[in-house]
């Protein structure tokens, strides 16, 4: 919400400098200049649709501070308000991040997002704190390093001033506010993030059959569109879905519910997918029964995590095409992996920096972040090198977000070019078939969500209405808790 302050003249300035945004933005495009009026009018109307939004939520949101306690599961009663149990997704990044670089147009996307992110996404704040540093003249860093690859430790980028701090103390000089820390050896991976990692998971050959393979179905892959405030956009990436035979496509096609809707292009597993699968699968149960070991409360998986072995019957591959194909930070839906999903993903092609960062809680008296929680919002930036395998553990998507940030350089790949093939396996539960789950008052099975931001309830599961993500559709206010047992199987009641 970037008029937060709401200064009029701020809010005038930000209007009149997003008028010059479009040309700047699609000017790369130059053979679609017929298209370019109307993409102009379209994100024009867009984005003062979405000011319009922003400031209706600022009064929405302070109306609700006043009005609105959590400890009651029937207190939500509008579509807004239950989706604010969870912390969306963060898919206006690209249009934030977009608007702050043609306010500084000189000033590098990674110092721009970092900005951002310390500014909690207040663009204007983002802003003004840049005027401030470039009037002072304060260095910001105008390139940052496009080199990507190996690094024996983290230590060379730790302060090493202090080397009898405990374990505790070490991880709470990792991650700062507004900075970027970057991980690169699996030990710091494990030590620092939700996440493990493997490298050079495959032998060399078969990495690569699997890469010029996905490269061939690549190019047919769609952007997936969703709905941002009253806006139809896509994806700045594409991606695809494949599953494992005939009769798990026809009921994808058919039956499963994603952003609201059913996918129109499922594919069935390719064989070098199917010749990877049992090595994640064997690896990813490794990866998880380490975790469990070494990380885990008295060595014990966690409260409704699964204990059947982790099966990828599932995968999503997705394609990005150079440096600015990109995905804002989101976390992946449990609808139908369930509490305590845990995802295999492996890279391929050009290496990009994958970003974590933990969402804490907030006491919902309290307007103001500490500082310390503050800090351990601050983004990790993980390394994914060709033929690496990142283990999302189980801990990730209920209380991490992630993201694939934007590149100033990349290093071409011998194989793939500016291409980054990712493809993340995962195991659907068959309890969890849109068959069993609620459906709301729109008559469509519902989405499973987590409370992410308020204390109270914190880290309850609950269902709710998809179809705000629907073009066209306005959402329905159903809201359930989801209940599951202690490994993670749905209970229905008065079923
Ligand atoms: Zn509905």
């Amino acid at each position: 919400m970037f008029a937060d302050d709401s200064p009029d003249a701020g809010k005038r300035r930000a209007v009149v400098q997003l008028y010059y945004l479009p040309t700047q933005y699609f000017s790369s495009k130059k053979s679609q200049l017929r298209n370019l009026r109307r993409y102009q009018l379209i994100f024009l109307l867009g984005l003062a649709a979405s000011l319009v939004y922003l400031l209706m939520m600022d009064a929405f949101v302070s109306r609700k501070k006043r009005k609105l306690s959590f400890h009651s599961p029937r207190q939500e009663e509008t579509v807004e308000q239950i989706s604010m149990l969870s912390v969306p997704d963060d898919e206006s990044t690209d249009y934030k991040l977009a608007l702050l670089s043609s306010l500084h147009p000189d000033i590098n996307q990674q110092v721009l997002l970092d900005v951002l992110l310390e500014h909690e996404g207040k663009v204007e704040k983002a802003s003004s704190s840049l005027a401030d540093a470039t009037s002072s003249s304060a260095a910001l860093p105008k390139k940052s390093s496009g080199a990507v690859g190996y690094q024996s430790s983290l230590s060379k980028f730790v302060a090493s001033d202090d080397s009898s701090a405990s374990p505790t103390k070490r991880s709470k000089l990792m991650s700062k506010k507004g900075k970027t820390l970057h991980l690169y050896a699996p030990e710091d991976v494990a030590a620092h993030t939700p996440c493990s990692i493997i490298h050079n998971f495959l032998p060399v050959d078969e990495a690569n059959e699997l890469l010029k393979e996905l490269l061939e179905e690549a190019p047919t892959f769609e952007r997936m569109t969703f709905k941002l405030f009253d806006n139809v956009v896509s994806s700045p990436h594409t991606a695809c879905f494949y599953v494992e035979g005939l009769e798990e496509q026809k009921a994808q096609k058919t039956e499963y519910i994603y952003n609201g809707d059913l996918l129109t292009d499922v594919r069935q597993l390719t064989p070098e997918m199917r010749k990877v699968s049992p090595r994640v699968q064997e690896a990813v149960n490794r990866e998880i029964a380490t975790r469990i070991k070494t990380h885990y409360p008295n060595g014990q998986k966690l409260k409704y995590q699964s204990s059947a072995p982790w099966r990828p019957n599932a995968a999503f591959v997705n394609c990005y095409n150079g440096g600015a194909e990109s995905v804002g930070y989101h976390s992946d839906q449990l609808t139908y992996l369930g509490p305590r999903a845990v995802i295999g993903s492996i890279s391929l092609g050009v290496a990009r920096e994958f970003r974590v960062r933990q969402i804490i809680p907030q006491d919902s008296d309290s307007k103001e972040k500490s500082k310390d929680s503050a800090d351990a919002e601050g983004q990790i930036a993980i390394h994914l090198p060709h033929n690496s395998l990142l283990v999302m553990h189980a801990e990730m998507q209920e209380t991490w977000k992630h993201s694939i940030a934007p590149a100033q350089a990349i290093d071409p790949h011998p194989i793939s070019g500016n291409r980054r093939i990712n493809i993340t396996y995962r195991d659907y539960k068959a309890s969890l078939h849109p068959k069993f789950t609620p459906k709301c008052k729109c008559n469509v099975p519902t989405v499973l969500r987590v409370v992410q931001r308020k204390r109270e309830n914190w880290g309850r599961y609950f269902w709710m209405c998809h179809a705000g993500n629907v073009p066209g559709k306005e959402g329905c206010t159903f809201f359930e808790w989801a209940e599951f047992d202690d490994d993670g199987e749905p209970i229905w009641k008065d079923r």
